[in-house]
């Protein structure tokens, strides 16, 4: 008999745990910041800012979902920054979606003197990223689906695309996670998660991380985190790791209520608009395939009014918390044009589905939308 070979699920739960008889089941929380190294040249830990057994064992459970390296950092921006520097050097242009996540974007502007300029794109006009893939040496920076509008990019499109115009494609894969759609399959060189939403998904730490098949680009963005200082606390990767664990499990239940809540949402007649990868009917194929587990908790929806009869509809929730961020335990939901630099209609509320039953989530935005 074929000795059976455990999935990345039940490796994920057992990552950076020793089987050794006395060990701890749950890795332990080391706070540490220097070790003792007795002059050895080159001994495991010497320093916090090289490495931490906490973070390494974090590293292990995600390398493990995605089959890769992964290099945890403070947070996702702090993981997108060193991407970004990492690969814009000795490169044109960082072409990226035009609706994604605003503060990429806006990293992308501030980076500029060192390295690519940034060019905004529709990820779903191939004619126009191949052309501008093709305008000078480019880095691609997808993003699926998107924050806040939730759009669907074909992944291995373009990562055919940008491999013909020889240039790396990194997705920020935060919406998804790696559980949801594994962007290094597609033709991606990195997968870039925050991992402050649904991956350690009980609100309570800010960190991100990328996970690369490519050993050279793993050393270079550790090489930027020991030398920029974006490292992960010990506490916070402790957390995130104990919140991976349940992951698949937060997943199976969010997506299952997301698609119900979408679906009970787009026959309601004061939303104008529902966004999610489940229901969006022009892409719902590719989503199928490209996220074959689920569709996430992510979803937005634009209330047929203004801002003020949007914000109204929040004021008037008593389960789902008005805030923003998304993917932990509890729903939450905000008008996120909201914020200054986000493009987001006016009207469109952003609702992050938790794992409360989802008779109760359903029931709150039904008197949220009549006494908004
Ligand atoms: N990428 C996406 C898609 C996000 O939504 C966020 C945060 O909202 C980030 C990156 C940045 O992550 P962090 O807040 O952990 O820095």
């Amino acid at each position: 008999m074929s000795e059976h070979v455990p999935s990345a699920e039940t490796e994920m739960i057992h990552a950076g745990t020793e089987r050794l008889p006395g060990s701890p089941a749950a890795p332990p929380l080391v706070p540490a910041s220097v070790y003792a190294s007795w002059g050895v040249p080159d001994p495991p830990h010497a320093y916090g800012r090289n490495g931490n057994p906490s973070w390494e064992a974090l590293e292990q459970a995600l390398g493990v979902i995605e089959d890769a390296e992964a290099v945890a950092f403070a947070s996702g921006q702090a993981a997108s920054m060193a991407l970004m520097l990492a690969l814009a050097k000795s490169r044109q242009q960082v072409v990226l979606p035009s609706e994604g996540y605003y503060n990429t974007r806006m990293l992308a502007d501030w980076l500029r003197p060192h390295g690519a300029a940034p060019v905004a794109v529709d990820l779903l006009n191939k004619g126009q990223v191949e052309r501008s893939l093709l305008a000078g040496p480019s880095v691609l920076w997808a993003e699926t689906p998107t924050n806040p509008l939730l759009r669907v990019a074909d992944l291995a499109c373009l990562g055919r695309l940008a491999s013909a115009a020889d240039a790396p494609m990194v997705v920020d894969n935060t919406v998804a996670t790696g559980l949801l759609q594994k962007p290094l399959d597609l033709g991606a060189i990195a997968s870039l998660c925050s991992l402050t939403k649904a991956a350690s998904g009980h609100s309570d730490v800010l960190l991100g991380a990328v996970m690369t098949r490519d050993h050279r680009l793993a050393e270079d963005l550790r090489s930027w985190r020991a030398v920029g200082g974006g490292i992960p606390g010990p506490f916070e990767s402790w957390l995130a790791l104990r919140g991976l664990k349940t992951l698949a499990l937060r997943t199976a239940r969010q997506s299952e209520s997301a698609l119900v809540v979408a679906q009970h949402l787009m026959g309601h007649p004061r939303v104008r608009l529902v966004h999610y990868p489940g229901t969006g009917q022009a892409t719902l194929e590719l989503a199928k395939r490209q996220m074959p587990r689920g569709f996430g908790p992510l979803l937005s929806f634009e209330v047929d009014g203004t801002a003020a009869d949007a914000d109204a509809v929040i004021q008037a929730s008593r389960v789902i918390l008005p805030a923003t961020s998304f993917g932990g335990v509890e729903s939450a939901w905000e008008r996120r044009a909201r914020w200054a630099s986000e493009t987001a209609p006016e009207s469109l509320i952003r609702l992050s589905i938790g794992i409360e039953p989802v008779e109760d989530l359903v029931a709150d935005i039904d008197q949220s939308l009549v006494a908004g």
